[in-house]
């Protein structure tokens, strides 16, 4: 018998596999094995300044250097590269943001994420509004973080779907969007998102960085080859892939590139979004044996390490659980 259930082998699931597996803990992850899912599909992107209003996330310096942490040390334990450091290009898009940008950057949060040099930024790019670039951004090989973890659990992972917690054992559901199924939790907010997000052919364009321009962002991923991305959808729940999606991620390329694309594939997911973007973890209030780890939204790779770390040292008597992500504290 395992010390831990794991319901479900998403970025959650995984992180939380790995912190208890670090802290010498038997764990058994069980996962549906779905072929699209929110970790399968996501680009893998970790942004520090985000959305129109270039807002950087108040926690990111302590997110970004445990998750630069944990990935390495993975890294490391399982030989492979999967995440990488990578500098990011953010363009402005309207004289509103460059009044917005220069008031951010009147605070040293914002002025130590990117770098003093003036912008470079090649032809092909519309960047008539300039930009600044970013250095503490990244990219995490989502799909091959979830392969990885399943070669490093061997035989404790275990295909199958879960519907009630094991009687004898901790089980901590990491299920994403899928919770929004699950009976133990119909009290939590969940506000699914999907996304669509394509997969581009751009022969003309040698760039090594992400470009983002705030409603699109552009992502190389070798060989000419480019993700971009993404769209939010509030009302749908399903991952089939739409012509709208694509049609308005196209319309936003071309208001990022001069030069032509081919489109070669096209993906959709659903994001496990809760509340106002809140990650919750923690144990049931009605069960002592029931965990839970979900909310990681658009997120999830600089999230995942700090807040699966984090459950996992107080699920072995270390530490109280971050009091902003506390499931029972959150009712
Ligand atoms: C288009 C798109 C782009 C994105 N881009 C980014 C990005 O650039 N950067 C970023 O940080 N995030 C991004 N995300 C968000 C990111 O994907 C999520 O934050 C994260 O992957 C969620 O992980 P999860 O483990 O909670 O859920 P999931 O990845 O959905 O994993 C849940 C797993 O649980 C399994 N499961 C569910 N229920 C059961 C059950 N009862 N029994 C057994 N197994 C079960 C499922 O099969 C699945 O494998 C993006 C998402 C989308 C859709």
């Amino acid at each position: 018998m395992a010390d831990f259930t794991i319901v479900g082998g998403g970025l959650a699931g995984c992180s939380l596999a790995i912190a208890l597996h670090k802290r010498g803990k038997d764990v058994k992850v069980v996962d549906r094995g779905d072929a699209v899912t929110s970790t399968k599909v996501a680009a893998g992107i970790v942004n520090p300044i985000t959305g129109p209003y270039l807002t950087k996330e108040p926690r990111f310096n302590e997110f970004w250097s445990h998750a630069l942490k944990f990935y390495r040390a993975f890294e490391g334990l399982v030989g492979e590269t999967l995440f990488r450091e990578m500098s990011m290009v953010r363009l402005l898009d309207s004289e509103q943001q460059v009044t917005k940008w220069q008031s951010r950057l009147k605070s040293p949060s914002y002025q130590e994420c990117i770098t003093s040099d003036a912008l470079h930024i090649g032809d092909e790019f519309y960047s008539e509004f300039g930009g600044f670039t970013i250095e503490c951004a990244g990219h995490l090989l989502t799909a091959d973080f979830i392969d990885a973890t399943k070669r490093f659990m061997g035989d404790q992972w275990q295909v199958g779907e879960v519907l009630e917690p094991e009687p004898e054992e901790m089980t901590i559901f990491c299920e994403g969007v899928n919770g929004l199924h699950n009976p133990l939790f119909d009290w939590v907010h969940f506000r699914p998102a999907k996304g669509e997000i394509l997969t581009v052919q751009i022969n003309d364009l040698k760039e090594d960085r992400i470009v983002n321009r705030g409603r699109v962002w552009l992502l190389p991923i070798g060989d000419g080859v480019f993700r971009v991305g993404a769209t939010y959808d509030w009302d749908s729940n399903d991952c089939n892939v739409t012509a709208e999606g694509r049609e308005f991620i196209e319309s936003r390329l071309k208001g990022l590139i001069k030069v032509p694309y081919e489109v070669l594939d096209q993906r959709a997911a659903v994001r496990p979004v809760i509340g106002t973007r809140k990650i919750l973890i923690g144990i049931h209030p009605g069960h002592d044996r029931v965990g839970f780890f979900n909310g990681l939204g658009s997120k999830g790779v600089l999230l995942a390490p700090f807040f699966a770390d984090n459950f996992a040292a107080h699920l072995c008597g270390e530490t109280e659980i971050d009091e902003g992500a506390n499931l029972r504290g959150n009712l």
